[in-house]
């Protein structure tokens, strides 16, 4: 029996990696970390049972500590917020922690569990964007591992699995396209909150929907690939797939091309990261490929979709500017989710938010975040001064 701890347990992926525990049948969770859905906390508690739960504050533990009363479950260790986080993260029993939180929260913990040497099952791309030097850094310095769980960045692992790197002339990640892939500039510009929350091909949280929409999500994922692989700019490409039943290729030195395909369910690389290097029986039904007699692929718009543009360029400064470009884009999806903001101010505020900072080298865990907070405080500037430009 392994022991594993989860960090965001209450969303998509956290549900998913229960859903893989209970079909695996030989991991037991020792921790759990949420933020504030506390009615789906108490149920993972009542029925995992783990040593310690986080949650996002005292409120939080509070209802969380009486729901478990009510329903005579047993009481975990409760604490909060992002210490909360880091003793999920670090937790002695763990060997493996799945980080699945949202956004910039994740990244101390998460720098934590690879500093103590623990297998990250990693699902978060924003803590590789924002510091991926410090990551992996910090994973070389422990032995610890990352398997990547986003589904092209698992898709590429298993493609490089036994190839030398130096055989391998580029990466290709495939996109969806998202929901505006085959609409105008002008439809984009306009559409709403629920046509952007609308993914053709993957359920998933509200934060990353939205960073399909923009591309936002593609360009991240050039950066998490660049990191978990060591490939450069110039050898990552991005190419358009509607279908996504091609998770991502390799294309190697003599020209053949490697690729994983798969059904739509992230429990494929969840298990895959959880029982890695051996496989074990899937929960998944096969790919039907009668359902997919055509597989389409197109090069990515960059003129309608600038975000994936701005990761390229953000990546290719180096340095804290990827943590600008992702700190910038969670300031302004969150906007546009509030309704306060157009889906194609998303790429002007990272632009003018990127054109505003000096990169400098990311040698330090205090110059990432005071770059975060930085950009953070610099895209409300420019959203309190688009707000009120449009409303003269
Ligand atoms: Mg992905």
């Amino acid at each position: 029996m392994k022991s594993i701890s989860i960090l965001g347990s209450t969303g998509s992926i956290g549900c998913n990696t229960l859903k893989t525990v209970e079909h695996l049948q030989d991991f037991r969770v020792v921790a759990l970390g949420a933020g504030k859905n506390i009615e789906k906390l108490a149920e993972q508690v009542a029925r995992f049972q783990p040593e310690l739960v986080a949650c996002e504050s005292e409120e939080c533990a509070e209802e969380l500590l009486r729901r478990l009363s009510e329903s005579n479950s047993a009481i975990p260790k409760i604490l909060v917020g992002e210490a909360g986080l880091i003793a999920v993260a670090t937790h002695e029993k763990a060997e493996t922690i799945v980080s699945a939180t949202v956004g910039a929260v994740g990244f101390v913990p998460t720098l934590r569990a690879l500093e103590a040497g623990k297998r990250v099952a990693l699902a978060n791309k924003e803590t590789l964007v924002m510091a991926g030097e410090l990551m992996t850094k910090a994973a070389r310095a422990s032995g610890a591992e990352i398997l990547p769980v986003d589904s092209e960045h698992n898709a590429l692992h298993q493609c490089l699995r036994g190839e030398s790197a130096a055989e391998v002339k580029r990466l290709i990640l495939t996109a969806s396209g998202g929901p505006f892939r085959t609409k105008t500039r002008a439809a984009i510009e306009n559409a709403t909150r629920e046509e952007a929350l609308n993914h053709p091909n993957w359920k998933m949280g509200d934060k990353i929907t939205i960073d399909s929409a923009t591309l936002m999500n593609k360009g991240l994922e050039v950066i998490e690939a660049h990191w978990l692989f060591g490939f450069s700019a110039d050898e990552i490409s991005v190419i358009v797939h509607p279908q996504s039943v091609v998770h991502s290729m390799i294309e190697m030195v003599d020209g053949s091309v490697i690729a994983q395909l798969g059904v739509t369910d992230m429990k494929h690389a969840i298990q895959y990261a959880l029982t890695f290097p051996t496989r074990k029986p899937g929960c998944l039904e096969p790919l039907d490929f009668r359902k997919f007699s055509t597989l389409t692929f197109e090069e990515p718009d960059l003129e309608k979709f600038p975000c994936l543009a701005l990761a390229y360029k953000a990546l290719k400064i180096g340095g804290t500017m990827p943590a600008v470009l992702n700190a910038a884009n969670e300031i302004a999806v969150q906007e546009f989710l509030d309704n306060r903001i157009r889906l194609s101010d998303i790429p002007r505020i990272i632009e003018s938010v990127m054109n505003n900072h000096a990169a400098q080298a990311v040698s330090s865990l205090e110059i990432v975040l005071e770059t975060d907070l930085w950009a953070r405080a610099k895209a409300k500037e420019f959203l309190t001064a688009s707000v009120s430009s449009a409303g003269s």
